[in-house]
């Protein structure tokens, strides 16, 4: 009925705009392509895209720290304890999952078997990184000396070399044939000899550091800072409130800058299909290795995930995936799963009715180190290129991709690409070409945005899952408040 058709539509609003917007944006981009419009007039005509992606980044750090902070202090340290290990334990399991998925596809498909056909686009040398600085660089990023500063800056390993010189102590071997006069000049020239210098090249890592919010940093801190001042019982209060308020007031900023999304979308959108390369040259090797991924993404996404969803709490799992797809839009637009943090949140908390102590403590961690699509693309890429150069893995090697493209996904920040550099690290860790990145970077811009979309997914049905099984916990907690109520 007419009603029902309204009510449908009200709900429904924003969630249909977007998905007009997502449409009209396509066509937009394709119906302008054939204007051959210049890099600059692209840049003007995605504005409002741009836009979009500065709101949503502006809202991102205060939701973090206030969220987390909120969350955390507002459950009794036990309870936060059990949701976390039960977060740990499922964004282990599933992207330990994704990768392994990722690996089968790109060794069934074989995408990079054959000649190397692929044009190898040269922007830009990406520096080598030691998979093991990465590591610390990992750990580094957790405790950022300066709080202020990791709001703008990370930790990376540099390389410097160092050049110095080494004395060299030559001994002469005097033989019994030389005469007295021979004896002597050679005593002379091994003095002579003695001075002899070497120069020697050390290149040594030593601490650098790149633009970007340290997300790690923020998220390590806000989670001690919650679980202290939780601690603090009344003296506490205080900083209770004024986190709880932060939060309050930034969703309320999200609900208003919700209404702009799907205009941004659409350009950030037409934009991106402006700026596309000729279609025709991803033929071939990049072709297919393009499809593995979309496939490894595809089955982790809507049956992975969505199954293990339903195991844990029995209910409909695509009825919940229903609910979070302006976030998962959105996630496709901005390719940056920080960026969609804000609309996530909605999303959970709106639409799918998640507990807000749950969202606040599970999803600020998810968007930093939880990145399913990520891993899966960094396990599928590195064998691609292993492939491309007909480089037999072994057994080991393919373990080692596996760990260190688990590492690399919880090292990437949710932000466009971070994927590409953090490859590197799984590329120099089996011996793989890191400069063959390049191979792959022309349709990087394409497979970021799937890859960001699974993981806003994954971090979404994580917190369904943790608020299904910390069910107890948070009844329990809510008992407490009741009785702290009563007895005031
Ligand atoms: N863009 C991705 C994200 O924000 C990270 C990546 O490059 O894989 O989740």
């Amino acid at each position: 009925t007419k009603e029902s058709v309204k009510g449908f539509l009200r709900r429904n609003l924003f969630v249909l705009l977007t998905i007009a917007a997502v449409a009209l944006g396509v066509i937009l981009g394709f119906a302008l392509r054939p204007h051959n419009l210049t890099l600059r007039e692209i840049k003007y005509f995605a504005f409002p895209g741009e836009l979009l992606m500065r709101m949503l980044q502006m809202l991102v750090l205060p939701l973090i720290v206030s969220s987390l902070v909120t969350g955390i202090s507002s459950l009794d340290s036990k309870a936060s304890g059990k949701m976390g290990m039960r977060a740990v334990v499922y964004y282990m399991v599933t992207t330990l999952i994704a990768v392994f998925i990722g690996i089968v596809i790109v060794i069934v498909i074989k995408p990079g078997k054959g000649h190397r056909d692929s044009p190898v686009a040269s922007s830009g040398t990406i520096e080598p990184v030691q998979a093991a600085d990465a590591f610390l660089d990992l750990i580094r990023n957790m405790f950022p000396p300066n709080l202020v500063e990791a709001c703008f800056k990370q930790y990376k390993t540099v390389y410097k070399k160092t050049i110095y010189t080494k004395n060299v102590t030559v001994t002469l071997n005097l033989t019994d044939s030389l005469n007295a006069t021979e004896a002597a000049l050679a005593a002379n020239m091994s003095r002579v000899l003695q001075t002899i210098q070497e120069t020697v090249v050390e290149t040594i890592p030593v601490s650098g550091s790149s633009n970007g919010v340290n997300a790690l940093g923020l998220v390590v801190f806000s989670m001690c800072f919650g679980l202290v001042i939780g601690s603090m019982k009344q003296q506490g209060q205080a900083l209770r409130d004024f986190f709880d308020c932060l939060n309050e007031a930034i969703m309320r900023l999200v609900a208003i800058i919700i209404w702009y999304a799907p205009v941004g979308i659409l350009f950030l959108i037409a934009g991106k299909i402006l700026e596309m390369k000729n279609l025709a040259e991803v033929g071939g090797q990049l072709g297919m290795y393009t499809v593995s991924v979309i496939v490894g993404l595809l089955i982790h996404g809507l049956f992975v995930l969505p199954l293990l969803y339903f195991l844990v709490t029995r209910k409909n799992p695509y009825t919940f995936i229903a609910g979070l797809l302006q976030a998962l839009i959105t996630a496709l637009g901005t390719s940056s799963s920080s960026a969609t943090l804000p609309i996530t949140f909605r999303c959970l908390e709106e639409n799918n009715r998640v507990d807000k102590r749950v969202t606040r403590f599970i999803l600020p961690v998810g968007a930093t180190i939880n990145m399913d699509g990520t891993a899966l693309y960094e396990a599928v890429a590195a064998i691609f290129i292993a492939q491309v150069n007909d480089m037999e893995l072994n057994f080991g090697q393919i373990l080692t991709i596996s760990i260190t493209a688990t590492a690399a996904s919880i090292g990437a920040a949710g932000i466009p690409q971070a994927g590409l550099v953090t490859m590197v690290i799984v590329l120099t860790s089996v011996g793989l070409p890191t400069e063959d990145i390049t191979l792959i970077i022309a349709v990087d811009w394409f497979l970021d945005r799937l890859r960001t979309t699974t993981n806003v997914l994954g971090d979404s049905l994580g917190a369904g899952i943790v608020e299904h099984l910390s069910r107890q916990e948070l009844q329990s907690q809510d008992v407490e408040v009741g009785n702290s109520v009563i007895e005031e």
